[in-house]
């Protein structure tokens, strides 16, 4: 009895594995000969070899006019919505897919990614949540720091209150540049599963895509930000680490357990890289106040 119902999961389970490995279908040619209404070319297929404007076989329709409509902020195009069916039905084998060459069945990655972060941030704006990186000077006043300590407080703080001021504007900018490091490791962690690193980077907008949308959800159905973990989204880590598990599963192709533990080096990689790039740009900063410090002491002094 139980040993059947197990037969009975592990076939539904097969059956769900190799539909969601099955690559995408071959366009068959349209044999039908036509003119074109651009620039007279006769041809068959559905472009002209010419001008490539593609063969219109119905009159315009309100469904026409109301995707173009869209097209203009992104929205609306067929590749939009089968893109992000998939990043949530089959990930890791659509990103393959799309690494494989079949650059025009999906959305764009990047463009993706813009579209979904102006999304989310009119929902926060609509919401009324503040997201953005907000960094309080407040406690660098405190009387115990010498003169040269805040003074490198306040440089610090200057530098940081300019890349906020950069990031904030520029929000995909900002998720892009918060997933460097982690995609480094990432590359790390699978560098005989066959992606280079421009692949490896490309997969993984396209994971900050299928977050992005999941941070959209979370955000709308709790109705509050959740804190940031070591990915740039306003997700719980519950959600974010067994995403990546599910993805990397599929895009590497390893086994469920290899997945769980090189995601999980994947991650603390990556904030040993963070913790790098932190303790580099204090000592930096650091050195060139206390130079500017020291020179101006001895004009003072001497
Ligand atoms: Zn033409």
């Amino acid at each position: 009895m139980i040993k059947e119902k197990i037969r009975e999961y592990r076939d539904f389970a097969r059956r769900i594995n190799k539909w969601q490995r099955k690559e995408p279908p071959k366009v068959e040619i349209d044999p039908t000969v036509t003119t074109c209404d651009n620039c007279g070319c006769e041809h068959d297929g559905r472009f002209c070899p010419q001008c490539g404007m593609p063969v219109a076989r119905k009159r315009l329709s309100v469904k026409h006019v109301v995707l173009n409509f869209l097209d203009v902020w992104g929205f609306g195009s067929r590749p939009m919505f089968r893109t992000i069916g998939q990043l949530f039905t089959r990930p890791g084998f659509m990103i393959r897919d799309y690494l494989n060459g079949h650059y025009l069945r999906f959305f764009p990655p990047f463009k993706m990614l813009v579209v979904l972060t102006l999304v989310f941030v009119v929902e926060c704006h609509i919401l009324g949540l503040d997201i953005s990186n907000h960094i309080d000077g407040a406690q660098l006043q405190k009387p115990s720091y010498s003169t040269d300590q805040k003074k490198i407080a306040e440089g610090l703080l200057g530098v940081l209150n300019a890349g906020r001021n950069f990031l904030d504007s520029n929000p995909t900018a900002s998720i892009i540049l918060q997933y460097v490091f982690f995609i480094f490791a990432a590359r790390i962690v699978f560098k005989k599963r066959g992606l280079n690193i421009s692949e490896t980077f490309v997969a993984h907008i396209y994971i900050a895509c299928q977050m992005q949308l999941l941070a959209i959800a979370s955000t709308l159905l709790t109705l509050r930000l959740s804190d940031t973990s070591f990915l740039p989204h306003n997700l719980s880590s519950l959600i974010v680490i067994p995403v990546l598990v599910y993805d990397y599963h599929q895009l590497y192709d390893v086994k469920w357990w290899s997945s769980i533990w090189r995601t999980m080096l994947t991650i603390g990689i990556s904030m040993v890289f963070l913790l790098l790039f932190i303790v580099v740009l204090v000592s930096v900063v650091g050195i060139y106040i206390a130079s500017k410090a020291d020179v101006a002491g001895n004009l003072s002094g001497g």
